[in-house]
């Protein structure tokens, strides 16, 4: 085996066994996602930036000397054992014995991001650990230089507990390689991960567990043991039940990972439990993106209905100093239907409107109180032919279109980025049409919800059961014939 240990592959094994197998033994060439190359841009401005304030000189004639030359500082050393290595990016002398003689270095590294996270931790501790063996003396501390140049001390506590596990593993594929692939368990590092793609594609070619959203690693491994490795496989697990005679609207609901797979087996809509959804003449949509890492909200997007005319508004953040204004903005036009419900998918919008409120010193009880998150009519009672709940997929399946095919979250802070850096309007375009595009997805999404509600009430239970064979029995039903055009409802019964 060619590569060596990298601080890359034990991030990488620490998000993702299989992704540290991947960059070890195979993929080199993978596309890595552009978010991940405008974070790797961010970390190299502000590295050079805190290097030209430490001396101006170091940037002309780095100083990669060895560990032995007792410069003050060293600048992107590269530390090796015999099967370690990891890029330093830079070394800060302090005092004290160690191998070296009478000093020893302390790790720092730059990130690209503003917070600093568990993985960059993780990094330094891994650089730390190599520098140790190097200078035979763990440095106890590093810093991590976020890219608002804010300097984090960090404690090197992780190696005993996290590194060493790691490296125990990795070392092991070293002697002797793994025959087969680690298994394919989706997570929440695939969006960011390179090989998202291939992953992906192996999962769907499989029909793989893992592609139903929110399935954990031990609820996979339960199925598995009872022989069930495919969606289609579980979805013959489904039994349904009598439906309970008295169901309270409050009543929890947990989802069913047999019924999801029913659904997607069926491409049918099923119901645990009808949303009872009361419409008015007057709705609210709301949706808010913001950039995380900053804890700044830039973009407030509403679409109200009246009938059938709309209005629809962005309130658009340049910077920091423009939030408190698009929030008075947004504040100004909610006051303006006071009664009405305000719609949202997910909890971001709920947090996001506590937070503002804190920060500008609103009081917001009565706007919480008319927050609705349609989620909640959805999770463990209505399931869609869809792997996960998200906006994205449900609204498509609805109907709801995006303009650009690769609109996301993510996707939304690389066009945030970009505009940050360009002021190019066609970045703040593409967000300004991807947030209104979702308040209309979530005015889709309702009226896909209350056309399930009408159909449940008007179908009795008699007619739920005959209809509960045809879905069946049948993969394809013509809804028109029995006076439903689409989605289809069918109540979870007996
Ligand atoms: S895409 Fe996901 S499952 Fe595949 S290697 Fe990356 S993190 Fe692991």
């Amino acid at each position: 085996m060619k590569r060596k240990i990298t601080s890359e592959i034990v991030v990488a094994y620490w998000n993702c066994p299989r992704k540290a197998y991947l960059l070890l033994f195979e993929q080199e060439d993978s596309k890595i996602h552009e978010y991940i190359n405008l974070l790797a841009q961010e970390k190299v401005k502000n590295q050079t930036q805190f290097i030209r304030e430490i001396d101006p000189l170091l940037l002309v004639q780095p100083c990669k000397a060895s560990l032995k030359s007792a410069n003050d500082f060293l600048i992107g050393n590269t530390l090796k054992t015999d099967i370690l290595e990891a890029n330093c990016d830079l070394l800060t002398k302090i005092h004290g014995q160690s191998a070296l003689g009478d000093f020893s270095y302390e790790p720092t590294i730059f990130v690209g991001t503003h917070s600093i996270g568990k993985s960059q931790k993780l990094r330094l501790n891994f650089i730390a650990y190599i520098l140790g063996q190097l200078q035979n003396l763990l440095p106890t501390k590093g810093i991590i230089i976020g890219a608002n140049g804010k300097s984090h001390k960090i404690r090197l506590n992780k190696c005993e507990r996290i590194v060493i596990p790691i490296l125990e593993d990795l070392r092991q594929w070293k002697v002797s390689p793994p025959t087969e692939e680690p298994p394919i368990i989706l997570n929440q590092h695939c969006l960011y991960c390179q090989f998202q793609n291939l992953c992906k594609a192996v999962a769907q070619r499989e029909d793989n567990l893992s592609l139903l959203d929110r399935i954990t690693p031990k609820e996979k491994r339960k199925y598995e043991r009872r022989g069930i490795f495919t969606i289609k496989q579980l979805s013959y697990l489904f039994r349904p039940r009598k439906p309970r005679k008295r169901i309270s609207h409050n009543s929890q609901y947990s989802h069913k990972f047999e019924l999801q797979a029913l659904a997607l087996r069926t491409q049918k809509v099923y119901l645990q439990e009808p949303p009872d959804i009361k419409r008015s003449p007057v709705e609210i949509f709301l949706d808010i993106e913001s950039i995380p890492d900053q804890n700044f909200y830039y973009l407030i997007g509403l679409l109200i209905y009246k009938g059938n005319e709309f209005k629809q508004y962005s309130f658009w953040a340049d910077d920091l100093l423009d939030e408190a204004k698009i929030w008075i903005k947004f504040l100004e036009i909610i006051d303006d239907y006071p009664e009405t419900s305000i719609y949202h998918y997910g909890n971001f919008e709920q947090k996001a409107i506590t937070k503002l409120g804190k920060r500008y010193d609103t009081n917001i009880d009565k706007l919480a109180s008319r927050l609705t998150n349609l989620n909640g009519y959805i999770y463990g009672k209505v399931y869609f032919p869809t792997y996960s709940n998200s906006l994205k997929e449900i609204g498509a399946f609805l109907g709801a279109k995006w303009t650009s095919p690769n609109a996301s979250g993510l996707q939304s802070l690389v066009w945030r980025h970009k505009w940050d850096l360009k002021k190019d309007n066609i970045y703040k375009n593409s967000l300004l049409k991807y947030n209104a595009e979702d308040c209309l997805a979530t005015k889709l999404l309702l009226d896909g919800l209350t056309d399930i509600t009408i159909r449940a009430s008007l179908v009795s239970r008699a007619i739920v059961r005959i209809l509960y064979k045809l879905y069946l029995t049948s993969r394809v039903i013509n809804l028109a014939e029995i006076g439903l055009d689409t989605p289809c409802a069918i109540k979870e019964t007996a």
